[in-house]
């Protein structure tokens, strides 16, 4: 008898380990299955099944008072399995229907934030107000775009990015189409794999040099689309990018400004436009696409804006140090 003692034992321990975690909130459940390790019991190969068959294979050679007891504790364990089973069956039930509520809270996000863009090609410009812009790139109200740059593919799988401080390491102070470089070396292995992967990598970036720069928006314009095409040409991938010029009506200088620019993000104008006229009417796919930008709000950072362009759409979201 004194031999099954540590068996039952560490079964009761199981019990009383299932016990804790069935009487627990749901939410510290999932928790709790998540970070369980082996052998917390919750598959038929952890340390108590290993020590109930050695007790399974060594049954004959007990006395029969042992016997018995080990029986019952046969017959206990199996009990105990059969109840772990329905608890894990319940438990993924719950993770699928919680992981099933955040994808149709994100859709139900983006359907809210919806607003229809009149754009026809006509409308495009190839100017942005004085400044003349570089060949491909054109202007839509606020917006400076390269629509089709070679080979890009359009796609229900959108892989967005920010551009400064999340591609490109830039410096407000200087000016000019190489003043840049590269924020991360993986992005240029990154980009090109996403894209042998068929999304259609978009940058949504704004600029309110280009607006504020009244007497010298030749220059900012040049320096900001000559960036990005030095960037597209350094990561040899095509890339669709809509930049908004507009202002925000809580900068700092800009106390006449009445609302929001539409296209400025956080705003989620530039997706609309893309989704709505630069996407040749494929649905997108919101569980697939993301966004990627390093204004999201903590304490070192210059805004939330990339973050709550990522909300107001729906999109997934992460920082570049994190998907870089
Ligand atoms: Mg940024």
């Amino acid at each position: 008898m004194l031999s099954i003692i540590p068996k039952f034992l560490t079964l009761t321990a199981l019990h009383s380990n299932l016990h804790t975690f069935l009487s627990s909130p749901v939410s510290k459940r999932i928790h709790l299955f998540h970070n369980s390790k082996p052998p917390m019991a919750f598959s038929s190969s952890s340390s108590s099944s290993v020590k109930v068959e050695y007790a399974k294979s060594n049954r004959s050679s007990c006395k029969t008072s042992d016997q018995e007891a080990v029986k019952k504790l046969l017959a206990g364990h199996d009990k105990f399995l059969e109840k772990v089973d329905k608890t894990t069956q319940g438990i993924e039930n719950e993770l699928q229907q919680t992981e099933a509520s955040d994808s149709k809270e994100r859709k139900l996000c983006a359907s809210e934030a919806v607003v229809d863009i009149n754009f026809s090609v006509s409308d495009a410009k190839s100017k942005y107000k004085d400044a003349t812009l570089l060949p491909k790139w054109k202007a839509f109200q606020t917006v400076i775009f390269l629509e089709r740059d070679d080979g890009l593919r359009d796609s229900s799988k959108i892989a967005a990015f920010d551009f400064d401080g999340c591609l490109a390491k830039t410096d407000v102070k200087r000016v000019g189409a190489d003043a840049w470089s590269l924020m991360y070396p993986s992005i240029p292995d990154k980009l090109q794999s996403l894209y042998n992967d068929g999304f259609k990598l978009v940058i949504f970036t704004n600029e309110s040099n280009i607006e504020r720069w009244k007497n010298s928006r030749q220059v900012a314009v040049d320096s900001k689309i000559g960036r990005l095409n030095n960037f597209i040409e350094n990561v040899k991938v095509p890339i669709q990018v809509f930049i908004a010029c507009g202002l925000s009506k809580s900068g700092r200088v800009q106390a006449a400004i009445k609302e929001d620019d539409p296209f400025r993000k956080p705003e989620p104008g530039m997706w609309q436009l893309m989704k709505q006229h630069f996407n040749s009417d494929i649905s997108i796919d919101m569980d697939q696409s993301f966004y990627v930008g390093d204004a999201a709000g903590r304490g070192s950072d210059h805004s939330d804006a990339d973050i709550k362009f990522a909300e107001a759409i729906g999109l997934k979201f992460y920082v570049p140090e994190d998907y870089f």
